[in-house]
């Protein structure tokens, strides 16, 4: 079944009666077509019966065409755009109608639909379009172990590289370099020494690492626009008995999480299964976010492996799977594979992690 007819089932189940697509993301995924057109209205309607039409700026005609998009109605700079949402409407009979919109919609386009369409009513599309998005076909599966592959070999060519004496931002440069060089196109990078390591999301910035710092790594590129997103922490020199003591912990319930993924499960009870050791070891405090998030073109969408979700796994899902343990004022640890479900429990996109803390420089 085509993308564009799975979307319009999930509309169906949904009760909602079109979905208008706006992120490059959404309407790459559906149609090929990775237009953005900033802030000139654009949308590609789907209605729920699997009908397309494109509203587009002129400027954005030809590259439509040229994915094989048929219907395509072009509004020029200085005429309404909404005009032709109005005409949508009346062919489409969604005058009191329910449109899903992408969640990534800027307001000011939400807006300007509402006030084109007073009676309809509009809604958050994003559940329809992950229940198609997340479930990865054979050929998003070996774009996404090949990303991770990508960051798995950047990570050992940076084992090489890290000494006391290196800023914080040489090693984010270094990363990304080796990522580019190994074909991917570099995402994101955090690098947190010491204390910048008990900060989740740390900016990298120019703190100097030093021997017997323990150092947090996450990076991620995207090849084809599939993301990989991998987090290592190493000790510089030398490793401190506590910074052992919580990576035992951290790679304990790593693990623990990974053998507890297989379909039929929910994210919840993946999320529990690290929890539950951080929180017997007496960290549960300091592990103060979900356990993970689902990966494909997005670096974080569905599904979201958190406390409280009910979404049950299904062959085909991908996420990342990245307990951490953050000791304000000290260091963090956090551990991070992106893994996919498969028939009999899971498969990792990443090599698994070292069993103790590494020790490099
Ligand atoms: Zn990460
Ligand atoms: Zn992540």
């Amino acid at each position: 079944m085509s993308r564009i007819s799975q979307l319009a089932e999930a509309l169906r189940n949904n009760q909602i009666d079109a979905f208008f697509a706006q992120a490059p993301i959404s309407m790459g995924y559906l149609h090929g077509f990775w237009e953005s057109s900033h802030e000139r209205f654009l949308t590609l309607a789907i209605s729920s019966t699997g009908e397309l039409r494109l509203i587009c700026p002129s400027l954005s005609a030809a590259q439509a065409a040229r994915v094989g998009i048929q219907d395509i109605r072009t509004w020029a700079d200085g005429e309404d755009p909404y005009e032709l949402v109005r005409e949508l409407a009346s062919d489409w009979n969604l005058k009191t109608g329910i449109v899903a919109v992408d969640d990534e919609m800027p307001a000011a386009m939400l807006l300007g639909l509402e006030n084109a369409l007073p009676t309809a009513l509009f809604r958050a599309g994003g559940a329809s379009i992950s229940s198609v998005m997340r479930s990865k076909d054979a050929d998003e599966l070996d774009l996404l172990t090949r990303s991770g592959h990508i960051a798995d070999r950047t990570f050992d060519a940076l084992l090489g590289f890290l000494r006391p004496g290196l800023t914080e931002r040489q090693i984010e440069r270094f990363i990304n370099e080796s990522m580019l060089d190994l074909g991917g196109k570099p995402t994101f990078c955090i690098v947190g020494t010491g204390s910048g390591g008990a900060e989740p999301h740390h900016l990298t910035g120019n703190i100097v690492v030093q021997d017997g710092d323990t150092v947090v790594l996450d990076f991620g590129c995207s090849l084809e626009g599939y993301q990989s997103d991998i987090t290592r922490t190493v000790a510089i020199g030398s490793a401190s008995e506590e910074s052992k003591k919580v990576y035992d912990i951290v790679f304990r319930a790593h693990m623990a999480a990974r053998q507890a993924i297989r379909p039929g499960v929910t994210s919840h009870e993946v999320d529990a299964a690290a929890r539950a050791v951080i929180e017997e070891a007496g960290y549960g405090p300091q592990f103060f976010h979900r356990t993970g998030h689902g990966i494909g073109l997005h670096g974080h969408e569905e599904p979201y492996i958190a406390p409280g979700n009910t979404t049950v796994l299904e062959v085909g899902d991908c996420f990342s799977i990245e307990p951490g343990v953050y000791l304000e004022g000290k260091f963090g640890v956090r551990i991070e594979n992106i893994v996919t479900v498969t028939e009999t429990g899971h498969r990792s996109f990443n090599d698994d992690p070292s069993a103790s803390i590494t020790v490099v420089g």
